[in-house]
């Protein structure tokens, strides 16, 4: 049977390079993104090119409307459902919680928590025995970030528990759902909070004294997603480079 993943985020960084990673394993393609219309097109022009199969969708993750049209397309144009990278994700600038607005508290729950829920929520009723799910949380959910965006942090905290929650739901339907939880990664995220130079920055308190980069967390999730992990289930994985 194809496997049909569906990718939120997938137009830009880690999640662009999970697509590209699955896409290479014989993956058929859902590519969620919001604005990165080009680069999503992109992808799918890449993956066509090479003989796959991928189809771009917009999507508001936030949006229950946005998340539902994101699997009746990819049901429609791929086939059934058979995995989910819950990838989508955004920070705010960061500071002092005191200091932080109403607005991009709400942002920042609703995209990490309330997005990821339901994603999950719909693949949890589309996918079979043998589907699995990958959650992608945050290093920060055990770290805390205290001054940069602890609001953020407790959001991929939630995520954390809904990975354990839906593990033990699904579990006997033969359906796995685990998470990573990267530690800081080069992408464009920390331009959107105000710190372009963290990973830089990070690199010198990093045990392994660098960033990581997207393919890093690709790896790990495909690993998840894929045969190799399939008494996996629950699972945070850490791919933090020691902190
Ligand atoms: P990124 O390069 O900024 O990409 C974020 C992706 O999420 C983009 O594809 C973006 O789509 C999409 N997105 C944002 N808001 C969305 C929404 N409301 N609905 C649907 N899609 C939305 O970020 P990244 O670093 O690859 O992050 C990927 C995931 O890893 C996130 O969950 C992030 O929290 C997590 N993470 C990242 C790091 C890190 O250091 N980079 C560390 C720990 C965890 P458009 O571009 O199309 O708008």
């Amino acid at each position: 049977m194809s496997q049909v993943t569906v990718v939120t985020g997938g137009s830009r960084g880690i999640g662009a390079a999970t697509v590209r990673r699955l896409a290479a394993q014989g993956h058929h393609l859902a590519i969620g993104y919001r604005q990165a219309k080009s680069e999503a097109d992109a992808l799918v022009a890449d993956i066509t090119a090479a003989g796959g199969r991928a189809v771009a969708v917009r999507v508001d993750t936030t949006s229950p409307d946005d998340v539902d049209a994101l699997f009746d397309t990819a049901t429609t144009a791929l086939g059934p459902i058979t995995g989910l990278v819950n990838n989508a994700g955004v920070t705010s600038p960061a500071g002092d919680l005191a200091d932080l607005h109403v607005d991009d508290l709400r942002r920042v729950l609703d995209v990490n928590l309330l997005g990821a829920f339901l994603c999950a929520r719909r693949a949890s009723r589309d996918l079979t025995e043998g589907g699995a799910i990958v959650n992608v949380s945050s290093a920060a959910a055990t770290l805390g970030s205290p001054g940069e965006y602890v609001h953020y942090a407790a959001a991929k905290a939630g995520v954390d528990a809904l990975t354990i929650g839906l593990a033990k739901e699904l579990g006997p339907r033969g359906i796995r759902v685990n998470c990573v939880a990267p530690g800081t990664i080069r992408t464009d995220i920390h331009t959107t909070s105000g710190l372009p130079d963290r990973p830089d920055r990070m690199a010198t308190v990093i045990p392994l004294r660098r960033a990581g980069e997207p393919d890093d967390i690709a790896a790990a999730i495909t690993w998840l997603l894929g045969p190799d992990a399939t008494f996996t289930t629950g699972a945070i994985l850490r791919v933090a480079g020691g902190l």
